[in-house]
């Protein structure tokens, strides 16, 4: 399956306008303004609780925002809509979890083949056919019947991949898929993601995996504090961060 590619010369894909948060009183995010252009793999990184999950999240309307706004191919994700509306939207974004979220009674292709079906009204037939393709991308055509239950984690996280790539979404968040893996299996996750960046496909990956930055990401974002504090490419943000917060993060990591 090829992951389709606008040619659009609309360079912007997600652009966020003083986007601010609260939970309560505590502000979360601080006044984001960003842009991710078509086509490129944006890595979020900052230190644990500066906002990147709440950020990322907010792309997808998993969270609202109480002020600004975010647009995706020139629309107003934050905008009054409806059910129906906040799905299609939904489907055009996909969202792949640290801990997977696949529904542990269906087995793998039926994780794969559901929002096909469901959201889009695929036939069962064309969603299992193009589900399998998707199980051969990530490696796993042969766990097609296997439920999630007997898969490692890396396993289950290419699952997740395939799933959320069933709807043939423009654009992918990753939240720290990694992070819930044993060592050994980040790599196999970690590859796959590297080839749908290769394939052109819209990332914003939340990671701590810096190796991945460094080798796939086009730009960083580094948050601390609910506030994106520095932006720049791999090979500046890495040997040369100019935010003082964002020297001391990378020197925490060495
Ligand atoms: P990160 O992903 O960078 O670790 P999060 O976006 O998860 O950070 O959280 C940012 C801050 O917001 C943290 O201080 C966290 O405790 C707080 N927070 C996250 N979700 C909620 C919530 N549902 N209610 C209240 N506070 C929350
Ligand atoms: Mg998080």
């Amino acid at each position: 399956m090829s992951i389709p590619v606008s040619s659009s010369q609309d360079a912007q894909e997600i652009r966020l306008r003083e986007v601010c948060k609260s939970y309560g009183h505590y502000q979360v995010l601080n006044n984001i303004n960003a842009d991710v252009s078509r086509g490129e793999v944006v890595v979020i990184c900052g230190p644990s609780g500066s906002g990147k999950s709440t950020l990322i999240r907010t792309v997808n309307r998993l969270e609202e925002i109480n002020s600004g706004s975010i647009s995706f191919e020139g629309k107003n994700i934050h905008a009054p809509m409806g059910a129906a509306e906040l799905n299609r939207l939904r489907s055009r974004i996909g969202f792949v979890f640290q801990n997977f979220n696949l529904f542990p009674h269906l087995s793998v292709v039926d994780n794969v083949s559901m929002s096909p079906i469901r959201v889009k009204g695929v036939s069962a037939k064309v969603a299992r056919e193009k589900a399998i393709a998707l199980l051969h991308r990530v490696g796993l055509a042969d766990r097609a019947n296997s439920y999630p239950g007997q898969l490692s984690g890396g396993q289950q996280q290419r699952v997740a991949i395939a799933r959320a790539l069933a709807m043939e979404p423009p654009v992918m968040l990753f939240d720290e898929p990694t992070s819930a893996l044993d060592p050994e299996m980040v790599g196999e996750v970690l590859s796959v993601m590297k080839s749908l960046a290769a394939e052109g496909m819209t990332m914003l990956c939340v990671t701590h995996e810096m190796g991945f930055a460094r080798d796939v990401a086009d730009r960083i974002w580094f948050i601390d504090a609910g506030e994106i504090l520095e932006t720049a490419p791999p090979e500046e943000f890495f040997k040369n961060p100019r935010h003082p917060r964002a020297q001391r993060f990378l020197s925490d990591l060495r």
